[in-house]
């Protein structure tokens, strides 16, 4: 799929306040400095569509981007910062719950995690959550570029073989680098055949 435009539309904190109309959408979410702004603006081409942090648990807001005047990308707040309080995770819980029970244009989530890392506990009972409540997720395996293809492989088995311990199956996965380009257009085109899946229904 081509990007041939890409705009931000809005931030905020309420999903009651987000777009109403019925544009289907897609979100991305994942550990704080997992790569996601990096993803996001491979994903659309533009150097800073999403701002790459620094500081990471700062951005606590949905970000709406429209893409092709079709489809909405949804950069949510990054979780697992270890330094914010426990009041602001559970406030934080709510608003991302809010946000995948309510949300009806959502077609799929996408879950980023950093390839190098082994299964972390928050990640695995994310997608577990979203699988409980029936949301359709990929996960993304981000930083690809910062291990050699072997250990590229050897890590996605060895997360598989987490998963498999509690899915039936490997729910579908892309392997990622924004460094190095890797995984654009596979992602895009997944977008785009759910796109066009929707338009069919
Ligand atoms: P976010 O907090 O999840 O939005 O993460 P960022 O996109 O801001 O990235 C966090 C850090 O990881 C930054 O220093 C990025 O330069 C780095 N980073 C992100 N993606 C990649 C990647 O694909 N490869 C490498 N080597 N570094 C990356």
């Amino acid at each position: 799929m081509e990007i041939k435009s890409a705009e931000f539309i809005m931030s905020n904190s309420d999903v009651a306040k987000c777009p109403k109309n019925s544009i289907p959408e897609y979100a991305f979410i994942g550990r704080s400095n997992v790569g996601k702004s990096s993803l996001i603006n491979m994903l659309t081409s533009r150097k800073s569509l999403a701002k790459t942090s620094g500081r990471p648990g700062k951005t606590q807001l949905i970000n709406h981007f429209i893409i092709n005047k079709t489809w909405y990308l949804v950069d949510l707040p990054g979780y697992g910062y270890a330094r914010v309080s426990k009041s602001a995770k559970k406030t934080f819980q709510k608003f991302i719950t809010q946000y995948f029970s309510l949300r009806e244009q959502l077609v799929s989530a996408f879950v980023l995690v950093d390839i190098r890392h082994k299964p972390q506990p928050i990640d695995l009972e994310f997608m577990q959550w979203l699988g409980e409540n029936g949301i359709p997720f990929s996960v993304i395996f981000t930083k690809a570029d910062k291990l050699k293809p072997k250990a590229v492989e050897n890590h996605v088995a060895a997360y598989k073989a987490v998963m498999l311990e509690t899915w039936e199956e490997m729910p579908n996965y892309f392997v990622t680098s924004s460094s190095k380009d890797i995984g654009k257009e596979d992602v895009l085109e997944y977008i785009h055949s759910l796109n066009e899946n929707m338009i069919l229904d």
